[in-house]
């Protein structure tokens, strides 16, 4: 008899999951407790894939021999507790493909830049006329593309829901960019649990794998301790020192290793701290991927930039409008805040994550000329941020945000949509926030 495999949550990855298990002879059954979207159900009816909707059919789920879930159901969801106990188990779309796959995995993990980070990556495998996918949180479902439109690589950005049911899986290439806190809602408060999650991205890599990382976290290099890591290391940092495969030298990027190469740094075609270290690590894989330094070198000067992630919207009356929606949590809205060249108004709030403004705190009282508030509770951010005497406003949309700002700023100076919250609260997503707040924009 076939075995049987339940999806939960048909959205990308658990309807590739679905077309995955399909192709591989399982019998397949899809519950997903909300509507599923249009096009999902249609990719399920096409292939005659069983489903449900609106609600989990506990009788059907708990016949499954194993359970796939999506990203965004959390461990102690309800159906997940009973699953559970019933020691049936648990892997996420990325585990289930990687069975069916032997092709190079190159895997992008961090609290930060992992978006940006994979991107540039796919960017220089194009350009070098490789066969790759772009998979995982961006791009087209793993499991999909492995089912149907087989590459020789694949960039998968993995966020750590992914990782969380990532048993024996394994990178050929692992990037950590970074671990600060967030989603510690999802990992019941807990720093740690939220750490071993990041960490799994090495999980099963031999000394035939290589583990990208970012040399100056405290974190990652606390964690290095604990494991006996068997993978190639290439560390990178800004400042030189012993043993890294980059660093930044008299305004040069230096690839260092077997066929080294310098470039210079402001040649890059992104900007800021942040995004000099996305662009190392990104250098770094591909070269450990056989790409030519020219062809790295070029995609790292062409890149256009991602959406949504210090997008430049538009200059109105003076001030330059910088869309930073992506920014959903307090580190990501730091580095945004230390890239501005002169004084800005940030827009910030949300759904809070359990965050902690200290973080932040000195670039604010550095940076900013003017604070708005945008959320359903702001609440926090008055307790916290109302004695620094710069002028607030408290807004509960987005014209009312980006009217505000714009009554703060002078010539000269930026607004930056930067939250460090999630954007559930008052828009779809942080695309929906993002997209809203340039319409705003372009309409004053
Ligand atoms: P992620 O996919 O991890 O959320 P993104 O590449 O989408 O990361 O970037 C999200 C935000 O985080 C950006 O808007 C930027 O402000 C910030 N950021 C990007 N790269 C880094 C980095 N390496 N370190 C810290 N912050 C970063």
């Amino acid at each position: 008899m076939a075995k049987k495999i339940v999806v939960l949550g048909a959205g990308e990855s658990g309807v590739g999951a679905a077309v995955l298990a399909l192709k591989e002879g399982y019998e397949v059954f899809v519950s997903d407790m909300s509507a599923i979207k249009p096009e999902y159900r249609e990719e399920l009816d096409c292939r005659k894939i069983d489903y449900e909707e609106g609600q989990h059919t506990e009788s059907r789920i708990l016949a499954a021999d194993e359970v796939i879930k999506s990203p965004g159901i959390p461990n102690d969801a309800p159906i997940i507790l009973k699953v559970r106990d019933r020691n049936i188990p648990v892997i996420s779309e990325i585990e289930f493909a990687g069975r069916y796959s032997s092709s190079k995995m190159i895997c992008i993990t961090g609290s930060n830049g992992k978006t940006t980070t994979t991107s540039l990556i796919y960017h220089i495998f194009k350009m070098a006329g490789l066969d790759v996918g772009l998979a995982g949180n961006i791009g087209n479902s793993l499991a999909l593309q492995v089912a149907e439109e087989p590459h020789d690589y694949y960039v998968i950005e993995l966020s750590s829901f992914q990782l969380d049911n990532m048993y024996d899986f394994k990178a050929d290439i692992a990037v950590l960019m970074n671990i600060t806190p967030d989603h510690l809602d999802r990992y019941g408060y807990d720093m740690q649990n939220y750490v071993d999650a990041k960490m799994r991205v090495i999980r099963n890599q031999t000394q035939d794998d290589a583990f990208v990382f970012w040399n100056d976290d405290p974190i990652i290099q606390r964690e290095l301790k604990k494991y006996g890591i068997t993978a190639r290391l290439y560390p990178f940092a800004e400042a030189k020192a012993a043993g890294l495969a980059a660093y930044v030298e008299d305004g040069e990027v230096c690839f260092t290793g077997k066929d080294s190469f310098n470039m210079e740094q402001e040649s890059l075609a992104l900007n800021g701290r942040h995004n000099l270290y996305n662009s190392m690590a990104a250098g770094i894989s591909a070269k450990i991927a056989g790409i030519h330094n020219d062809t790295i070198r070029k995609a790292l000067q062409t890149f256009k930039g991602v959406e949504h992630r210090l997008e430049r919207v538009a200059r109105v009356r003076g001030v330059d409008y910088i869309n930073d929606s992506k920014a959903t949590n307090v580190n990501s809205c730091w580095y945004a805040l230390q890239s501005m060249p002169v004084k800005c108004v940030l827009i910030l709030g949300g759904k809070d994550k359990g965050n902690d403004y200290s973080e932040i705190a000195e670039l604010v009282r550095e940076k900013c000329c003017g604070l708005v508030y945008m959320g359903l509770h702001n609440e926090k951010l008055h307790s916290f941020f109302d004695g620094f005497g710069l002028p607030v406003a408290d807004v509960q949309s987005m014209k009312d945000a980006v009217d505000a700002a714009s009554a703060m700023a002078e010539n000269g100076q930026i607004v930056l949509l930067s939250p460090c919250c999630a954007s559930f609260d008052l828009f779809k997503s942080y695309e929906d926030r993002g997209d809203q707040f340039k319409v705003c924009v372009r309409a004053l």
